[in-house]
């Protein structure tokens, strides 16, 4: 089977597209043909040597995809071949024409939902979920920014806060994002790359603030998302690439946090509602994964540089 390999952490020009034999599920294990794979940011960093987790090399990447169950183990229950599903990790690496996942790995993909929207599933909803749910412990009739609208997470967000009753403000650097984010739900948009768009921010939120922030760059933007909560509010930070200087006062003032975020956290019952919720909102279509951009899985390397561009519009999915 073809697969991305990768030899050497570095640039994107480590993603190679190489000839490698079909793995065989062992105990507890499925083999799963993929027919698209996600491309998440932290693919690029843990690519760059530069993550928390660095896997040993040489390794596949990715932890998103979505295809069909090409065989199964003997002790096998949840999934039978033929099924479609989703990914939430990989044993092998999501970046290849076939991958090997444990069994509960693997979860069930709605009909309505193809594989390019599938392989969007787990970072981004899985993220949004606990987010909102675990973290923020949103409400409906709170306020919710999702700063960053445009991309993976902030779009299943966008869609998901509206299901839950929110008001939803959301970002976008660009028209087109912008456009992404008002058609998946936000009632208002706002450009996070025009100078003051911070003030029409708490216009709209009438002056007393928003409840939530989902924070995509909190290197940029912490500073600020602190001026913008009401009391009692609640910053989460699921994004960041540096360091910021903060006033701690406004937090006092407004008797608010800021929490730090990670998925890779999720307690087993957590994950168990995460996925309950995704798929229940999969099924029923108030979740609607974007495709951006489709590309085949041998521009890997071109992924990995766009994935980091300003101008996001949802996912870009690989094909083997
Ligand atoms: P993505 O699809 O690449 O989207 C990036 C988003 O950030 C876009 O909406 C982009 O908007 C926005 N952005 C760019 N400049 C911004 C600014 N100055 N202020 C606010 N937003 C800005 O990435 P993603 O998958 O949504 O992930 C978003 C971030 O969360 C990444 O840094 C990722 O590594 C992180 N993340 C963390 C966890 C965790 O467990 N902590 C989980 C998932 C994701 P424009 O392109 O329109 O400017």
């Amino acid at each position: 089977m073809k697969a991305i390999l990768v030899r050497e952490f570095g640039g994107p020009e480590v993603l190679k597209l190489e000839e490698v034999p079909t793995p065989k599920p062992a105990a507890g294990q499925v083999l799963v043909r993929i027919h698209a794979a996600g491309v998440n940011p932290y693919d690029t960093y843990m690519r760059a040597g530069t993550y928390a987790i660095k896997p040993p090399l040489p390794y596949t990447p990715g932890s998103d995809a979505a295809g069909v169950i090409e065989a199964i183990s003997a002790d096998v229950k949840k999934v039978k071949p033929g099924d479609r599903v989703y990914t939430a990790k990989t044993v092998t690496g999501a970046y290849a024409q076939y991958a090997l996942a444990l069994e509960e790995q693997v979860h069930p993909l709605p009909e309505r939902i193809s594989f390019g929207q599938g392989a969007g599933v787990w970072v981004p909803y899985g993220t949004a979920y606990h987010a909102l749910h675990h973290a923020a412990l949103a409400q409906a009739s709170e306020t919710v920014l999702v700063h960053g609208a445009s991309g993976g997470v902030g779009s299943g967000a966008v869609q998901m806060a509206r299901a839950m009753g929110l008001t939803v403000l959301g970002t976008a650097g660009t028209q087109k994002g912008a456009d992404l984010v008002k058609r998946e739900g936000a009632h208002q948009v706002f450009d996070h790359s025009k100078a003051g768009y911070q003030e029409e921010i708490m216009k709209a939120a009438g002056g007393r603030g928003v409840d939530v922030i989902l924070e995509m760059l909190a290197n940029v933007n912490l500073s600020a998302d602190l001026k913008l909560l009401a009391t009692n509010g609640r910053v989460i930070i699921i994004g960041n690439r540096g360091e910021i200087t903060i006033n701690p006062r406004d937090l006092m003032l407004r008797r608010a946090s800021a929490r730090g975020f990670t998925l890779w956290a999720i307690t087993p019952a957590e994950e168990a509602q995460i996925h309950a919720g995704i798929i229940a909102g999969l099924e029923d279509g108030t979740l609607r994964p974007v495709v951006g951009k489709e590309l085949p899985l041998a521009e890997a390397t071109r992924a990995h540089r766009e994935i980091l561009e300003p101008g996001a519009s949802g996912k870009i999915v690989l094909v083997p």
